[in-house]
């Protein structure tokens, strides 16, 4: 089967900082997120290569942007952004025009919008449509997303926590893979969730040694045991 190409797209770089509000800038933000959502992607699932437009801090033209993924023959581009102007909350974007593959487009934006609602706990700004550069350029389903305002003082307060930027990457990560159907990898039982480790318990025993032997064939399977 073919690879998924995933495209990231930093929002802003170099000497465009993009919105700078509360002693925060808008492309270092974009750039943590991406990062970040790349390496929960990869971790977590199956025949999918990700790919950033930028992984470092320079500028790139919105048609640059869109044309590495095309480029690349990518499957999907998300562009990823913070909001500013005084609102407060989540929104996407698709683009506005009429093209062969909007209602595709506009199915797999849902998913992902509406997973990232669920697990960041953002107001819900909407799913919308606008005529910007990168989606009405990209050749393959395209949309961006805004999260939060770095100009409203909680949305800043939630995006100076590392924690919180991870918690926005893994939630990318998973609404792009339950938008796509992706697989996840079999030994990604228990990960690190936005910097919260889940742990499940599969057995209690009285006797220690039926404890370890439960231990030993979980860590031929693959998985971490630990007894506690
Ligand atoms: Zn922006």
């Amino acid at each position: 089967m073919a690879e998924f190409v995933q495209v990231l797209d930093p929002g802003h770089g170099g000497h465009d900082p993009g919105a700078v509000a509360n002693g925060l800038r808008e492309k270092d933000l974009t750039l943590k997120i991406a990062l970040y959502t790349r390496d929960y992607i990869h971790e977590l699932y199956e025949g999918v290569k990700v790919y950033l437009t930028r992984e470092q801090d320079v500028f790139l033209s919105l048609s640059e942007r869109a044309a590495f993924a095309n480029r690349l023959g990518a499957t999907h581009f998300c562009s990823i952004h913070i909001n500013a102007g005084g609102g407060d909350g989540f929104e996407s974007f698709i683009y506005s025009g009429s093209y062969a593959n909007k209602s595709k487009t506009n199915a797999l934006r849902n998913a992902l919008h509406d997973v990232i609602i669920a697990e960041t706990g953002f107001k819900d700004r909407g799913k919308k449509e606008a005529n910007l550069a990168v989606l009405r350029e990209t050749t393959m389903p395209a949309v961006l997303t805004e999260n939060g305002f770095i100009d409203n003082r909680n949305n800043a307060d939630f995006l100076k926590s590392d924690a919180n930027l991870r918690k926005i990457a893994l939630a990318h990560a998973h609404g792009l893979a339950k938008a796509h159907d992706w697989k996840t990898k079999a030994n990604s039982v228990s990960k690190l969730s936005a910097g919260k480790l889940y742990r499940v318990q599969v057995g209690a025993f009285a006797n220690r040694e039926n404890a370890e032997c439960l231990a030993e064939e979980l860590k031929k399977k693959g998985y971490p045991a630990i007894i506690v």
